[in-house]
């Protein structure tokens, strides 16, 4: 009988992040906004580097927006976690950028299955979903 052992959770978690978000369409944000920077849930693991990285917690501001938006960018964008990667990267109503941002040349929207699924993915690899909370 062949026993299928459980990679405890969060092991090689970086690499499969990486391979998670290799999957995700570039962006090609023109830098018009910054109304998705709002609360967002992300996997104990995303939010725990995020932590790791920046020295701090995941949050939203009283104007429930996102701590790490300094100056209308991302402070942590190299470890900024599935959903904000796929904010303008998804063929749907909630994702698709509004501003008409698009992907790159040679790319495509994702389906919103396919981002669920990612996002789905997401938890698997980094456990539950967190929502960052009011600071
Ligand atoms: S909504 Fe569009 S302009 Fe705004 S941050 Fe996203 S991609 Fe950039
Ligand atoms: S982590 Fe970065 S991209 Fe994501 S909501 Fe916060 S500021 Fe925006």
């Amino acid at each position: 009988m062949t026993m299928t052992r459980r990679l405890p959770l969060g092991s090689n978690a970086r690499e499969r992040f990486a391979a998670l978000y290799s999957e995700i369409p570039d962006v090609q944000c023109k830098g018009l906004c910054t109304q998705a920077c709002g609360p967002i849930a992300m996997s104990a693991f995303e939010s725990g580097r995020m932590l790791a990285t920046t020295g701090v917690s995941p949050a939203v501001d009283g104007e429930m927006s996102c701590i790490y938006l300094v100056r209308d960018r991302c402070a942590a964008y190299e470890v900024r976690p599935a959903i904000c990667r796929l904010f303008g990267a998804v063929d749907s109503p909630l994702l698709t950028c509004p501003h008409g941002c698009g992907v790159a040349e040679g790319q495509r929207l994702l389906t919103d299955a396919e981002a669920r699924d990612i996002l789905h993915r997401a938890r698997e690899i980094g456990g539950p979903s967190i929502t960052v909370p009011i600071r």
